[in-house]
């Protein structure tokens, strides 16, 4: 894996992030390339659409979240956990896979709320 553990690092985690491939090393924070992950190719082409769909939940041009934005982003974590299922059964014990779920909407939903 090319990150700055010089490829030694057995510890991934799997997070979504705006324009970024959803494999990162839990040890330097690097992101990695979803090309060098031992996956098959049917595996690899469910996460780069998930990783695509990252943040369907926000209005980009209002910064604002969609009215049914929190559960967009609910229905993103579901496919999330069940595609790190996946992975776990392909990496087999070569690596720890840690997923993290986006809280992206509940912080607008919580900002954007009007104050008095
Ligand atoms: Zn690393």
């Amino acid at each position: 894996m090319d990150c700055f553990c010089d490829g030694n690092t057995t510890s991934l985690k799997l997070e979504g992030d705006v324009g970024a491939d959803p494999f990162w090393c839990m040890e330097c924070g690097c992101n990695l390339e979803l090309e060098d992950l031992p996956l098959s190719g049917e595996l690899k082409a469910a996460l780069a659409q998930w990783a695509e769909q990252y943040g369907n939940w926000i209005d980009w041009n209002k910064d604002q979240l969609l009215p049914d934005g929190v559960m967009r982003e609910d229905h993103h974590n579901q496919e999330g956990r069940r595609l790190s299922a996946i992975i776990k059964g392909e990496l087999k014990n070569r690596y720890d896979l840690q997923f993290i779920p986006s809280s992206m909407a509940r912080m607008y939903a919580s900002r954007s709320k009007p104050r008095k």
